[in-house]
């Protein structure tokens, strides 16, 4: 999944920027994302590696999705034609808007909160979406589920989100909830399948460990409830600040935004 070997290989024949850019200062600007975040990836896949040696997990086992939210097209190219398959993406109208621009091969992910009312522009607009991170309430694993039966895509994979940190504004169910949501996935909904959990934990990471451990005792729970294998129940946790300490703690699949694509900036409202 996390394949530094296809990264090394591919990296050195891909499109380069200043191929596709139409000036000189544009190629050179092109050129300097190119190169950072093309070896940010890298970084950030290496420190997976060592994460997960250091905590003898197999890190093949581990996925890295590459978080893309405000950034351009031509950047996540970059990135897709360093080798890398995982995006993620928070709002529908975005992934809707740049998914049709990049190979189908990408797996998508959709890390934001979803409304009712945008599952299905995001499912027909995105036919390669993957997974979504944030099922949350059983409303809105209904929605998904009957929106994929009547559009006839492949079962949707899912993760149901968990409110770690017990912040009010936060989204996510609360852990006393997590089987009962986990259960009524996977018996009422033949159209998602049910993959595990996913949590943000605290903005400032004041609480990240004890988040993490949160999560991990839901998937414990979660487990003995359904009668699955641990290793049937991912864990999404981590992201730039804390992904190594994830990795240690058993995630499964770490978040990574601006660590690979720079700081985000928020057009100004
Ligand atoms: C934006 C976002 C990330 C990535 O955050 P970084 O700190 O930039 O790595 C991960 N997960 C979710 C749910 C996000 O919204």
């Amino acid at each position: 999944m996390n394949n530094l070997e296809a990264v090394v290989r591919q990296d050195s024949h891909s499109a380069t920027p200043a191929e596709q850019s139409s000036t000189p200062e544009m190629a050179a600007a092109a050129s300097a994302a190119e190169g950072m975040a093309a070896a940010a990836l890298r970084s950030v896949l290496q420190r997976v590696n060592q994460a997960a040696e250091r905590s003898s997990r197999q890190a093949d086992r581990i996925r890295v999705v590459a978080v893309s939210k405000t950034k351009p097209v031509p950047l996540l190219r970059q990135v897709y034609d360093a080798g890398h398959r995982f995006f993620g993406e928070n709002y529908v109208q975005e992934i809707v808007e740049k998914a049709p621009q990049l190979p189908e091969n990408i797996e998508w992910h959709f890390i934001g909160n979803l409304q009712s009312n945008k599952v299905k522009p995001l499912l027909t607009g995105v036919p390669n979406l993957a997974m979504v991170e944030t099922v949350d309430d059983e409303k809105i694993a209904n929605h998904l589920d009957r929106a994929i039966g009547n559009i006839g895509r492949k079962p949707l994979k899912v993760l149901v989100q968990v409110n770690t940190s017990g912040e009010e504004s936060k989204y996510g169910v609360e852990p006393s909830g997590v089987v009962e949501l986990a259960k009524h996935v996977r018996t009422n909904c033949p159209n998602l399948e049910f993959c595990g959990l996913m949590t943000i934990g605290m903005p400032d990471y004041t609480s990240t460990p004890e988040n993490f451990k949160t999560l991990a005792n839901c998937r414990t729970e979660v487990c003995k409830a359904l009668g699955i294998a641990e290793e049937q129940c991912e864990l999404s946790m981590g992201m730039s600040g804390d992904f190594e300490l994830a990795v240690e703690m058993g995630s499964t699949n770490v978040r990574v935004g601006s660590t690979i694509f720079g700081a985000r900036e928020y057009p100004k409202k």
